[in-house]
């Protein structure tokens, strides 16, 4: 158990949530066991777990960006709480939507106010002399307690740079709030799209399923250690052709629902393109939009080819900037996850290139995915090379497809958040010039 807890310990720190020494997480085995001994932390943490009823706790803080965005919506939420000592961060993405619902805050560091908190939600932020603190914890498995902690950096700092954007777009930016934006914007890490090129992806069109599954897992990998998805989230498919005599149908092969996109091994269903009793087992929970933009994909295509490689990811600025809207007295207001129904897309003139933005809920329902993508995406040709077929989700993320492997599927998810970031950018320096 040690061992297992000194691994989300070391993966937080890697993917640059915190620093290391700077997350202290037990999970309960015959006895409490810890990622790090003699720890000053451990008689508040004993204190929490005594008074919940869970198998895992994290503590931890957040580094770098992260720690001064939730510092800063920690503080406004306290604010808004009005002198209570408490509050809540209500993040607008579907991460949140779906997983954290909202947020709570806490103004102190004690084992009471984070029981209390964590009795509502699976994560809370504490404010402690100045900083923020997370605290998350698990039922069954310390990995849960993981996945809140890195759901909750993404949350918050998707919430705080849309915020400041309807912030200036609402005409209620202060001078304070200007200068804590520039003190956070320098914390930002570098654009890897500045300093990276593709990753070395392995070239299709496959056609046996071990050769799908190892470019799935590489595309995985590649996927989560370019920050494109933090590894939970996301997902990943391949649509394989027929293969011998009389089968008939094509073959999606899809990552499995909570899956470590980075480590997804054997953690890859294939469905049958026939059968639709695929989606209720362990697949996506996104597998009825992506077998829907497969098949949308070949009735556009009269040769019955059309796209074959499919990559999920919530690259940050693309859902920040989705986030955007100009129209603040919208009646749909609220409901643009599911119900905005004007057409809108991100566009850059000098390549050509144009994704559209579009509604949609995970699942099958009215609104859902399956019926909002696949008309997004058959519409879209890319730049004036064909290549960069995507579409942004509202709040949630981007979905990019590959004619035969994932080299194209993945240029255009990092072309398209390397131009959503300088565009967030050029809107936010817009709309503060006046
Ligand atoms: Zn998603």
């Amino acid at each position: 158990m040690n061992a297992q807890l000194a691994k989300y310990a070391a993966k937080l720190a890697a993917t640059g949530l915190c620093a290391p020494g700077d997350v202290l997480m037990a999970a309960l085995d015959d006895e409490l066991a810890w990622s790090a001994e003699h720890d000053p932390r451990q008689p508040l943490m004993e204190s929490v777990f005594a008074g919940l009823n869970i198998s895992a706790l994290l503590l931890a803080r957040p580094a770098g960006v992260y720690q001064a965005v939730m510092a800063e919506l920690v503080r406004q939420a306290l604010a808004d709480g009005g002198g209570t000592g408490q509050g809540s961060i209500t993040p607008g993405d579907c991460e949140t939507r779906t997983f954290l619902h909202d947020l709570p805050v806490v103004d102190s560091l004690t084992a009471d106010g984070i029981i209390q908190a964590l009795r509502q939600r699976k994560g809370c932020v504490v404010l402690h002399e100045g900083e923020a603190l997370v605290a998350a914890f698990g039922t069954v498995s310390p990995e849960q307690a993981y996945v809140t902690m890195s759901s909750m950096c993404f949350a918050c700092f998707v919430a705080y740079f849309a915020d400041h954007l309807r912030t200036l777009r609402a005409g209620a930016m202060t001078d304070q709030r200007r200068a804590s934006f520039a003190r956070i914007k320098a914390l930002l890490p570098e654009d890897r799209g500045d300093i990276d090129g593709l990753p070395d992806l392995l070239p299709g069109p496959f056609d046996s399923e071990d050769a799908a599954r190892a470019a799935i897992i590489q595309a995985g990998r590649h996927t989560v250690e370019y920050g494109l998805v933090d590894s939970y989230f996301g997902n990943i498919s391949y649509r394989l052709p027929a293969t011998g005599q009389g089968t008939g149908s094509e073959t999606i092969l899809i990552s499995q629902t909570g899956s470590s996109l980075d480590e997804l091994g054997p953690c890859i269903d294939p469905c049958r393109m026939d059968d639709g009793s695929c989606a209720g087992i362990t697949a996506s929970s996104e597998y009825s939009a992506h077998k829907a933009v497969y098949e949308a994909e070949m009735a556009s295509d009269s040769a019955g080819a059309g796209a074959r490689a499919m990559l999920h990811g919530h690259p940050r600025f693309s859902v920040i900037v989705s986030l955007d809207c100009e129209r603040l007295d919208c009646p749909k207001l609220g409901e643009c996850h599911r119900a905005c129904d004007t057409p809108r897309a991100v566009s850059d003139n000098a390549s050509g290139l144009s994704i559209p933005i579009v509604p949609g809920e995970v699942g099958t329902g009215p609104f859902g995915l399956c019926n909002t993508l696949p008309p997004a995406l058959a519409d879209t040709t890319g730049d004036a090379t064909g290549h960069g077929r995507g579409a942004i989700v509202y709040g949630h993320g981007l979905f990019t497809l590959g004619a035969v492997d994932f080299r194209d599927a993945f240029q255009a998810l990092m072309d398209v958040e390397h131009f959503c970031r300088a565009e967030y950018f050029r809107r936010v320096a817009q709309l503060d010039a006046g």
